[in-house]
């Protein structure tokens, strides 16, 4: 009766169904299904003295269990594509595709840990769009939205796979760049600068990992530079070693 069932046909597809609603009545009927081949063993063994159907009962026993086990990776399955959907929600911003504050968050602090082990340096940069406000006045919040999309995607294709880029917040994007110095950091925030869609100018601040800062000291300079170049006129970096 449960190979039978119309969903086993479903079973090996590629498509994810809905978990079907177990309700009592449900989970009561598949484990009185599961305990008919022991009840019978049992009842036989006492009503007959012993004498079985051995052979009825084990293939019984043994169809049902590949069935549930089959069931068991099916469900295992589902579990593990929404786990995997529930962790990109979770770290991916939703209007821009890059990683959002939560990731940014750890990935920092991995990679400054990273640096400790490794003694290798590593690069935080703020950006932060100038006059965004001005921006979305001009062109609607939709035009607004539809710039911070254009610029993520444009300064994600200037980089190197291995930097990271992330949506800080509002309009502030922050970058990683492992293994670089502050020269690096300057070139690779002049190449963003061209590439930032509209002509839209951006402010950034980067520091550079001093060897002993924890993450959270490291941002707080890269912001305190993005301050000062915000400060000194907009369109610029400022660093600080
Ligand atoms: P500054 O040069 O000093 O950075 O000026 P600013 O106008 O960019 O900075 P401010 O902090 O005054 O304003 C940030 C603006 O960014 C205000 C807010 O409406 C806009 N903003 C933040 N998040 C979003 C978003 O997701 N979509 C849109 N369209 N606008 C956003
Ligand atoms: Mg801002
Ligand atoms: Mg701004």
């Amino acid at each position: 009766g449960a190979a039978l069932h119309p969903s086993m046909r479903t079973l090996t597809g590629e498509p994810l169904r809905p978990v079907a609603e177990m309700s009592p009545k449900r989970v009561l009927l598949v484990n009185l299904a599961c305990m008919g081949a022991p009840a019978l063993l049992i009842i036989q063994g006492v009503l007959q003295n012993g004498q079985v159907d051995a052979l009825a009962a084990a293939i019984g026993c043994i169809v049902l269990f590949a069935l549930l086990a089959l069931r068991m990776v099916d469900l295992v399955g589902q579990v593990q594509d929404k786990a995997r959907q529930l962790d990109a929600v979770a770290h991916i911003d939703a209007l821009t595709a890059l990683p959002n504050r939560r990731a940014w968050d750890l990935e920092l602090r991995r990679r400054v840990a990273s640096a400790r082990r490794h003694g290798t340096p590593v690069v935080v940069a703020i950006i932060d769009l100038d006059f965004f406000k001005r921006y979305n006045d001009e062109y609607g919040h939709q035009g607004g939205d539809h710039l911070l999309s254009a610029a993520a995607a444009a300064w994600r294709a200037e980089l190197r796979p291995e930097d990271l880029l992330a949506r800080y917040g509002g309009e502030e994007f922050g970058a990683i760049f492992d293994h670089s110095r502050l020269a690096d950091a300057d070139r690779i925030i002049e190449r963003l600068q061209e590439v930032t869609p509209q002509g839209q100018t951006f402010s950034a601040g980067a520091a550079l990992w001093n060897g002993t800062e924890s993450a959270e000291e490291l941002l707080a300079r890269a912001d305190a530079a993005l301050y000062a170049a915000k400060n000194a006129g907009r369109d610029r970096l400022y660093v600080t070693s």
